[in-house]
């Protein structure tokens, strides 16, 4: 921890002051910088898009700023926002819709049915601003999507205020964006031209859907395409056992040094998932500097298994949570899942010091950033670093008393704590209250396209 204290540079006037939009003042200023430095009570000084300066909240801070808005942080946690590294946001309106089955039932009988049926431009717009007013209030404000219509996901989180990553989902199987997957590429190029230099909080990307739904052929000229252009690949990597046996058995190599061996593998892919990794296979992934999504409560609720996280952290692979998509989730509520990912693991291997609540802070924030390859604009309150920022309200019941932050943060927060939200140095929510959208219009048009999922099913029903 940091204990310098910034010595007041004027007692003079407004003129010496420098002008900046934002400053958030009082609270326990968490940075996640290499340093773990905290500032309590601290300060965040925001200028445009930047975080200009942090640090304790001494006359220094008045004395140095002629803030437009001042933020009251007493009593909150300032800390980085979190990055949600793996879902699929439109998913929102398929919250529910089938639960408590295998995998491979779930996926293939029911949602891949229900997404050729529903699926159109206009329900994944709708559903990623429903995921967005969800990941907003809970403090998420950059999330790492794969979806299809990626126009429209764009479109949504441009207008919303929220940052992300926007992949564009590739199979080579009809989808509900491409019926002919030949055509695979032509959308990818274009999706990618299109929203390179659209808005400086989206960032395009290709989603491959993983190594069993993409032919070798599709994969490398998806990571070539990814690599011309500089923007993430993503893809999910076994999920289960079998999924991993299968292809074993079928290629006669594991699935991670598949990827390997095309090329898919490096410090600009990101793998979700990846449960079942054998440890040459994840000495693989740590070489390649590719990052990891660990999908905690995915894994749990499909019951895919247990990812081997430890190792990961212990090998320094850059490793963010992810939701998931809300249909095996089925919330987007980072902080809930930062808590099952600290639980999981300890009685995984009957360790209570395994996953401790500072490592897990880490990759809900700064690792998270780095999986995604935003580790350099995100993740951590350091000055020249986006402006994304949470605060914390701590006066409930349930965080009382205070003595270490992050231990609160991953064993008593809730996404309905997160009391403000500043995403590229503009305020999205204040109070709870989102600021960058009309939330109720959203409900209203989620419930409208819902209304016709739930009579579809309906009438399945009734034909039987
Ligand atoms: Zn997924």
């Amino acid at each position: 921890m940091s204990m310098k204290l910034h010595a007041p540079l004027s007692s003079r006037g407004n003129e010496n002051k420098m002008e900046v939009d934002i400053v958030i003042l009082g609270g326990w200023v968490l940075t996640l910088d290499n340093a773990k430095t905290t500032y309590n009570p601290g300060f965040v000084a925001i200028k445009d898009h930047y975080i200009v300066d942090a640090g304790f909240s001494t006359a220094y801070c008045a004395s140095k700023y002629n803030p437009k808005t001042i933020i009251d942080a007493t009593n909150c946690l300032v800390m980085p926002g979190l990055i949600n590294t793996h879902t699929h946001a439109a998913m929102t309106l398929f919250r529910g819709y089938a639960d408590d089955m295998p995998l491979k039932e779930w996926l293939f009988d029911h949602i891949f049915p229900a997404e050729a049926k529903h699926v159109n431009e206009s329900l994944v717009y709708q559903g990623t601003r429903l995921a967005i007013a969800e990941m907003l209030k809970n403090g998420i404000t950059t999330f790492c999507d794969g979806y299809f219509f990626c126009s429209a996901v764009a479109e949504a989180v441009s207008e919303c205020g929220i940052r992300a990553v926007v992949g564009q989902g590739i199979l080579d199987y009809p989808t509900p964006d491409t019926q002919d997957p030949s055509s695979n590429y032509t959308t990818a190029v274009k999706f990618i031209e299109k929203y390179h230099r659209f808005s400086d909080r989206v960032y395009p990307s290709i989603f491959c859907h993983s190594p069993y739904t993409c032919s070798d052929e599709t994969l490398i000229r998806m990571k070539e395409l990814c690599a011309s252009a500089g923007v993430l690949f993503q893809i999910h990597l076994s999920e289960t056992e079998n999924e991993a046996s299968e292809f074993e058995g079928e290629k006669n190599t594991r699935p991670t040094f598949h990827l390997k061996n095309l090329g898919i593998l490096d410090s600009r892919t990101l793998v979700a998932h990846a449960v079942w990794l054998n440890e040459e296979e994840i000495q693989v992934l740590k070489e390649s500097g590719a990052g990891v999504s660990h999908v905690v409560s995915s894994n749990m609720k499909l019951a895919a298994g247990v990812a081997p996280l430890p190792k990961y952290l212990e090998t320094g692979i850059n490793v963010g949570i992810g939701t998931d998509g809300c249909a095996s989730n089925n919330r987007l509520d980072l902080l809930r899942d930062m808590d099952l990912t600290a639980k999981v693991h300890k009685v995984w291997s009957a360790d209570p010091t395994v996953v401790p609540a500072f490592s897990v802070v880490e990759m809900a924030t700064r690792r998270g950033a780095a999986a995604i390859g935003l580790g350099k604009k995100t993740g951590s309150i350091e000055k020249g670093k986006l402006a994304d920022l949470i605060v914390l309200s701590m006066e409930a019941p349930h965080l009382a008393p205070v003595y270490d932050p992050y231990s609160h943060l991953v064993y008593c927060a809730k996404g309905s704590d997160v009391r403000d939200v500043i995403v590229n140095g503009k305020i999205v929510v204040r109070e709870r209250q989102i600021l960058s959208f009309d939330e109720m219009e959203v409900m209203e048009k989620v419930s409208e396209v819902s209304s016709r999922i739930k009579n579809s099913q309906i009438r399945v029903g009734e034909s039987k």
